[in-house]
């Protein structure tokens, strides 16, 4: 016999793991060896849009976890299957197989994920011979333990927040406490008739379909280094040290902060972070996004960290210390997950607000196109998207910027917008890419009104005053000083063969509004 741990792609580590330290707890008691299952199913990561990058770091994140699994005498059994919908059936056969008695798993809260899972479930249950755990493990606050009076969930942030935060001081430990660490098998299941020949089995280094250019992949794994370890790192350097190098250009996280003399009288950034977060043109955030996406760390351990850091033993939310600003960024993250299990239609690619189903977009490939590639001729728009297309990483603001100006100035589909961020984006998630762009396009829960659209000139000097981020990404404008960086004029543009902007702003602002205002009527 044994126990079953399912690790998903959303949660590759083993430290502050619920379910894999459940399942070896399970294990220890019953005495039978912990086995951990990863099931890579590219006809998933189509329907949902996952990038050849995001696949690349999940395996990259894997060939760590086996090794380290390994040195505790517990196999990874990774294995691919299509068609997904008979990935239940397949698991159940394998647990038949192994003849398994419990299967843990941590909770995905995607429509499909749910299906799935209480299909396994129900096989299980059927055939009576396996019980099946899943336990949530991807937010702070499990959805469903935060709501209104009557039961529902919230569709705005600020309550949200402080219901949220009064559910944590009830029991602290209960929703920032550790998970402790799986225990090693007995080193006899390396001879073992059944799970022998699980250990002989690699993590492939692709998976068909998504394949990634040679030159990408290296820079991908350069910018993020997989692993636990690569993740408590950024954090720490995040949580412990000011960034005086400039983080600009393709650069990998930690060589940067690495460079950075410590220094104990300068602030860290996460002291700056309620002054500087909003800067593009320093390296003013965590990038923690790839490693919690993945779930690399949980949002425990960083929020545990950030606390510790500064001496503090409740959570703190308050809107003037840096580290109240940024745990209220892991609670939007909580936010959008429980927004996306309370209202599935969000990852149905459905508006939240249902009225906006029927606004009219325009249907232009070309500025598309000059969008994914960063050749609008509005240079943060611009430097936005190429930091996204060679580092796979996007500040939050140029993410907002960007994400306005498709849906706003060009008046395209966010959908389009939302679907292209997956595929270029190493953090691309489900829950918060949707909830950001429904933000940006005025469809969504607590979104942006629609007649408050950002000016994309004066949003860029005010998080990029020198043109420090537009120099960096857009090499046309190198060498451009002063405010011209910000709104290149035609003739300039066009002597630097940087595009011409694709709309005049004004005009476009006046246009969307239109088209909202006449929605609302309707
Ligand atoms: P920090 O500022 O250091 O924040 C710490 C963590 O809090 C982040 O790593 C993230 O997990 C969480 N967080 C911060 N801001 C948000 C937010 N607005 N919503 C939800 N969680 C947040 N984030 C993703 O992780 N994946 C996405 O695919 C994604 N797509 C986005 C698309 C749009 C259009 C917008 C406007 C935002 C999107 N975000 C997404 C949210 C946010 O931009 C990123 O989480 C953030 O920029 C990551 O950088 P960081 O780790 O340095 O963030």
């Amino acid at each position: 016999e044994c126990v079953v741990y399912w690790m998903r792609m959303e949660d590759l580590r083993i430290r502050d793991n619920r379910a894999i330290a459940q399942a070896s707890a399970q294990a220890r008691k019953d005495s039978v060896p912990l086995i951990v299952l990863h099931v890579l199913s590219p006809q998933d990561y189509i329907a949902h849009d996952r990038s050849a990058r995001k696949i690349d770091f999940v395996l990259r994140n894997l060939q760590i976890i086996r090794s380290r699994l390994s040195e505790l005498d517990i196999p990874l059994y990774t294995v691919s299957h299509e068609p997904r919908t008979k990935i239940p059936a397949f698991i159940h056969g394998l647990l038949q197989q192994w003849k398994a008695s419990h299967l843990f798993a941590n909770m995905e809260y995607e429509v499909d994920e749910l299906r799935r899972d209480i299909a396994l479930s129900g096989i299980a249950r059927k055939h009576g011979k396996v019980s099946c755990t899943f336990l949530h493990d991807r937010c702070i606050v499990p959805p469903g333990e935060v709501t209104t009076k009557d039961g529902r969930g919230y569709t705005v942030y600020s309550p949200f927040l402080r219901t949220w935060k009064s559910t944590i001081d009830q029991a602290t430990s209960d929703y920032i406490g550790e998970a402790p660490l799986p225990v090693a098998n007995d080193p006899a299941v390396r001879s073992h008739p059944v799970y022998s020949n699980l250990f002989d089995v690699e993590v492939p280094h692709e998976v068909e379909g998504f394949t990634l250019d040679p030159k990408v992949r290296e820079r991908m794994a350069s910018c993020w280094p997989a692993g636990e370890d690569a993740a408590h790192e950024v954090l720490r350097r995040f949580l412990e040290t000011m960034s005086r190098t400039s983080h600009l250009g393709v650069t990998d996280p930690l060589s940067e902060s690495a460079k950075m003399a410590k220094n104990p009288s300068t602030q860290s950034r996460l002291g700056k972070y309620n002054d500087q977060r909003d800067r593009v043109d320093a390296d003013t955030t965590s990038r923690m996004s790839p490693y919690l996406a993945a779930g690399v760390i949980s949002a425990r351990t960083c929020v545990r960290e950030a606390l510790e850091s500064c001496g503090k033993k409740k959570v703190d939310i308050s809107r003037d210390t840096g580290v109240g600003r940024w745990i209220q960024e892991i609670a939007w993250r909580d936010f959008y997950n429980h927004i996306l299990a309370f209202f599935p239609r969000v990852s149905m690619g459905r508006p939240f607000l249902e009225k906006y189903a029927h606004i009219q977009w325009e249907t232009n490939e070309a500025h598309l196109q000059a969008w994914k590639d960063g050749r609008t001729g509005v240079p943060v728009v611009d430097a936005a998207m190429r930091q996204a297309n060679t580092m796979g990483w996007m500040h939050n603001r140029g993410r907002m910027i960007a994400a306005m100006y498709l849906t706003k100035d060009l008046l395209i589909d966010w959908r389009l917008g939302e679907r292209y961020f997956m595929e270029v984006l190493i953090d691309g998630d489900l829950a918060s890419n949707n909830g950001g762009w429904q933000w940006s396009a005025s469809t969504g829960v607590d979104p942006a009104p629609y007649f408050r659209i950002f000016n994309p000139y004066t949003q860029s000097q005010k998080i990029d005053p020198g043109g420090e981020y537009i120099r960096a990404f857009v090499p046309e404008l190198a060498k451009v000083r002063g405010p011209e960086i910000h709104k290149p004029p035609p003739a300039l543009a066009d002597k630097l063969g940087y595009p011409r902007a694709l709309v005049e702003h004004d005009m476009a602002r006046k246009q969307a509004i239109e088209r909202y205002k006449n929605i609302g009527k309707k």
